[in-house]
Order: C-alpha cells, then structure tokens, then sequence
C-alpha cells in the first residue's frame, strides 16, 4: 500500500518498544477539509493548533493531544455570522499489530492523528451555536435582527402597559371555560 504524505501522520520510529519515552510536538496545520456539517463547521484552510504528546507504551503509542480552532457558521437565531473557539483534547492508542482488530494502530511506524482530530472537533460543534447567550434572535414581522432594534423587542412582554393588557385578555379569554354561573366576579 502506498504510503500518501499527511501533516496528519507523526513518525513514532524512535520510540518504538521503547516504554516510557515520550515525545513532544506542538505544530500548526491546516484543515483539509472541512470539519462539521451544521450550522458552524470548521473551514477548509482554517489553522488548527495542536498540541501532541507521543508516550510509547507496551501496547502501542498513546496518543494526547489537544486541538485549538475556530469554527465559522451563523447565529442559530439571527443568522449572523459568527466565529466560535474550539478547544478539544483526546486520548487514543494505537496498538501495535498483533492480529486483533483495534480501531488504532501503528502502521509503518507512523500514527495517523486526522481522524480523531476531526471526529474531536465535530462532536464538540454546537447544534444550535448562537452569536451570544442571550440572542433574541429575529422579528418575526420585520425579518429584522431585534440585537440591532431592540425597539422592535416584544413591545407587549417589554411594556408594562401592553403586558397589563396582555394578561387582561387572556383572563377573558379563559372566562368562559373556567367560570361557572356562581363566578362572584360576574356578579
Ligand atoms: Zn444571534
């Protein structure tokens, strides 16, 4: 099988059934492809920032690594774009071969870290990524961001004097159905 380059793939020769030595790397790589389908997704060429750590263990190589990016997308809300941190970690070894299937291994003295930086970052995507905590989204009438008209705002909840008349009406719309002859506010 021919052996493709991948920033991706971490030579591990020299710590080889070497228990106990251990190796370093922080580096900086882009995405080649992009990470997440939903509303924020991690870019094509987007840097991400890894930090891996190689521990040569009787099994295999642990691997622990900790991923730094930037996820690009829309407000879940208001649509607007946005650009949300990611900071993961993972740990995975990857066994030497030894005849039993496991998920990670060693091959060509080289572990192939794409797969579970991807996967990390994608489970760590917001569903419903918002440009801040309390986005009030949408007009429903105007179509019109309310963080950037506030004045559009729910005028019957913000007002007290729409919300008095508000809770006026839904009493009397409840009338009928709760309120017997005897009610004494009929009276
Ligand atoms: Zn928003």
């Amino acid at each position: 099988m021919a052996i493709q380059y991948s920033p991706f793939r971490m030579n591990v020769r020299d710590i080889l059934n070497r228990p106990g030595e251990m190796r370093e790397h922080r580096f900086q790589v882009p995405a080649r492809e992009p990470f997440g389908e939903g509303l924020v997704a991690v870019r094509e060429g987007s840097e991400l920032d890894l930090d891996v750590r190689l521990e040569s263990v009787h099994e295999g190589i642990l691997v622990s690594a900790s991923v730094d990016t930037v996820a690009e997308g829309e407000c879940g809300r208001c649509l607007i774009d946005i650009a949300l941190p990611v900071e993961v970690e993972f740990q995975e070894l990857f066994a030497y071969h030894s005849g039993e299937a496991f998920e990670f291994e060693v091959q060509d003295d080289h572990v192939d870290l794409e797969p579970l930086i991807r996967d990390a970052v994608v489970l760590s995507l917001p569903f419903q990524p918002v440009c801040r905590p309390d986005c009030p989204g949408l007009d429903p009438e105007t179509g019109l961001r309310l963080a950037d008209h506030p004045e559009l705002d729910s005028p019957n909840v913000r007002d007290p004097r729409w919300a008095a008349l508000a809770g006026f009406q839904a009493s009397e719309d409840q009338g009928p159905d709760v309120a017997s002859d005897a009610d004494p506010k009929r009276d």
